[in-house]
């Protein structure tokens, strides 16, 4: 399962916003970028300046691929899905990528970040109507219902996410039962449900070119 390593606090200062790559911390005062505005690495601040369209473009799609913590050849063959169904490209794009088991695992709580949710899904703690399914790409439907397998709940991760998904709440178009730690898909989410802030409409512009 290729995944992005390394450093990812420095991902965000790329971007310049948070990603929310790390669970918890990102929640916290401990959060690079609410500590450190520039850029990483020594020309940082000249990249924070630096504004063609094609940059503005990239930054955006580099965003999206970060925050789904997927690879430039998953994340095309997404576009290229994406392309070929009805609607908007770039809004197809996102909801592919929403409803993602890695990210609805971390919507509902299971987890505090994707990265911890595709790990646990990795792991197969996480069944799909009843089912173990341990490939985090899985695309989830509508009326799916998610649990947390029985092993898995007392978790230190499952619990943690389930601390900030108390406090956060869980979107409308997603129903959990904490006490079961299961929930279920109710409806696809419009455009301002996604979790995705970025301008999907850059990405489709970089990708016509
Ligand atoms: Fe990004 Fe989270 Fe690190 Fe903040 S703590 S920089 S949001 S990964």
């Amino acid at each position: 399962m290729a995944r992005v390593i390394g450093a990812v606090c420095r991902l965000c200062r790329a971007e310049g916003t948070k990603l929310f790559l790390k669970g918890t911390r990102c929640y916290s005062a401990k959060c690079a970028v609410e500590r450190k505005t520039m850029a990483p690495g020594m020309h940082g601040r000249q990249r924070a300046f630096s504004q063609s369209d094609y940059k503005v473009q990239l930054r955006e799609k580099q965003k999206a691929k970060r925050i789904a913590g997927i690879l430039e050849n998953q994340f095309r063959l997404y576009f290229k899905k994406a392309d070929q169904m009805k609607g908007l490209t770039g809004e197809n794009l996102l909801r592919l990528l929403e409803m993602r088991l890695d990210n609805i695992v971390f919507r509902m709580g299971f987890a505090s970040s994707r990265s911890q949710g595709r790990q646990l899904v990795g792991h197969g703690g996480v069944t799909v109507n009843g089912k173990r399914v341990n490939i985090p790409s899985y695309i989830v439907k509508v009326g799916d219902k998610i649990a947390i397998k029985e092993k898995y709940k007392q978790n230190v991760f499952v619990q943690a996410g389930m601390k900030v998904a108390g406090e956060k709440g869980v979107p409308a178009w997603l129903t959990l039962d904490k006490n079961a730690v299961a929930g279920a898909v109710n409806k696809m989410p419009e455009r301002s449900e996604l979790s995705y802030p970025v301008q999907e409409q850059l990405i489709v512009e970089l990708y016509s070119k």
